[in-house]
């Protein structure tokens, strides 16, 4: 019940308050607890408007830009899509519920083994989590419907852009190694229909088309 209390408030004091809207992502987002996505200290902070620690470094996202990175990518329920960072393997559980397929990518071993170990847990079958790195995409599974970068790029990688079927989205945070912004490309044949949500803060995307490992 408490479960369900803290969804409740998260989902309409964090995320419909800030007008997020898709229905399907407002549902999903009730159905995934999210405390089962943080270690044993950070769980009674699960539900707070802001990201957490998750180890090595990296975070889980604050739950409103999950939200929004998600509406942006208009899911309808039948795509293959690939995430890439998967982290604590949150957002790879929502996008399991919102679409067919997902491919997610996680370039720290220990990350990808954890999450890989929550969504078996949660009994979600249909993502698998690779540890690889994300910058080069992933060809076996390729063209994606939809790409979802969760780290920050210092440009768009251009073999993601490359994976992405005729009409696909691709909603990827550019910029600094700090912050960002929040930026959306639509296929259109050869060419990439851009648009940008704003400003944003991700932990850097590092690998050989992202930022350089700096520790
Ligand atoms: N949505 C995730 C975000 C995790 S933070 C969550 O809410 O848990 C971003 C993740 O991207 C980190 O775990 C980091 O290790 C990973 N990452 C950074 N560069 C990457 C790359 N080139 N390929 C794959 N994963 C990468």
């Amino acid at each position: 019940m408490r479960v369900r209390r803290d969804l409740e408030r998260m989902v309409d004091e964090q995320i419909r308050a800030r007008k997020v809207r898709d229905e399907r992502v407002l549902q999903a987002m009730l159905r995934v607890p999210r405390h089962r996505f943080v270690g044993e200290a950070m769980r009674h902070r699960a539900y707070d408007d802001c990201p957490l620690p998750i180890g090595d470094g990296q975070t889980i996202s604050q739950p409103y830009i999950v939200a929004r990175m998600l509406e942006l990518l208009a899911l309808r329920g039948d795509e293959t899509v690939l995430e890439i960072g998967a982290g604590s393997g949150y957002q790879t559980a929502l996008l399991a519920l919102l679409t067919r397929r997902v491919v997610a990518l996680e370039r720290i071993g220990s990350l990808a083994l954890t999450a890989r170990r929550r969504l078996e847990a949660l009994e979600i079958p249909n993502a698998a989590v690779i540890c690889a790195d994300g910058t080069l995409g992933w060809s076996q599974e390729a063209p994606y419907d939809a790409i979802l970068v969760a780290a920050g790029a210092p440009e768009v990688p251009s073999m993601l852009m490359e994976q992405l079927v005729d009409g696909g989205r691709l909603v990827v945070p550019v910029g600094g190694r700090e912050i960002q912004d929040l930026m959306i490309y639509t296929r259109r044949g050869d060419r990439f229909e851009e648009g940008n949500d704003g400003g944003c803060r991700f932990v850097p995307l590092i690998g050989r088309y992202g930022w350089e490992d700096a520790r």
